[in-house]
């Protein structure tokens, strides 16, 4: 169970960082997004996904632009494709939304709107083919929603603790 005790204490150590410009910090981040996915009946590999899908930025390596990737080798490491791979993909959804959905771009927070430029801006029509063509990408959609709506300023959620089952239940043997 190594891997549990390293995303608590990634948590512990790192969790009080603020969100990319947010009001929020990456721990409210991440438990808002677990609890979004769950209260949307959201499987548990969708609930550790959203729960474990900003990672890279507590693991310090690799730019602001890669945290996804960074994110995702560690997360890969211990969990199966159903989690890893939304986690991957969840900033191409960004950029697969604000090219396939006109409100979307819209609703995106100042924040994210700037991040986009850095992230490569909305897919062209050949990234759009071959993002549908991930077999996780729809997972990374949802991800994103709950991504997005994950900032709320001072909400009260279930804690860390709660996932522990959940997450070991998914951990690689
Ligand atoms: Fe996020």
């Amino acid at each position: 169970m190594a891997a549990i005790d390293d995303i608590m204490s990634l948590f512990e150590t790192k969790g009080s960082a603020e969100y990319g410009g947010e009001k929020v910090s990456q721990l409210e981040h991440a438990l808002q997004a677990a609890h979004l996915a769950k209260t949307e009946n959201a499987p548990p590999n969708m609930i550790v996904a959203a729960l474990l899908h900003d990672i890279g930025h507590l693991l310090d390596d690799g730019p602001e632009a890669a945290h996804e990737h960074a994110g995702h080798a560690w997360v890969c490491q211990h969990f199966p494709p159903e989690v890893s791979e939304p986690v991957r993909l969840h900033v191409a959804a960004k950029r697969y939304l604000c090219a396939t959905d006109a409100k979307y771009l819209q609703r995106l927070s100042p924040a994210s709107v700037q991040s986009l430029h850095v992230q490569g801006g909305p897919m062209t029509d050949t990234e759009l083919d071959a993002f549908e063509e991930q077999p996780f990408y729809s997972q990374a959609v949802s991800l994103r929603h709950w991504d997005d709506q994950a900032k709320t300023e001072n909400l009260a959620v279930p804690g860390l603790d709660t996932y522990r089952e959940t997450i070991a239940a998914l951990l690689k043997t």
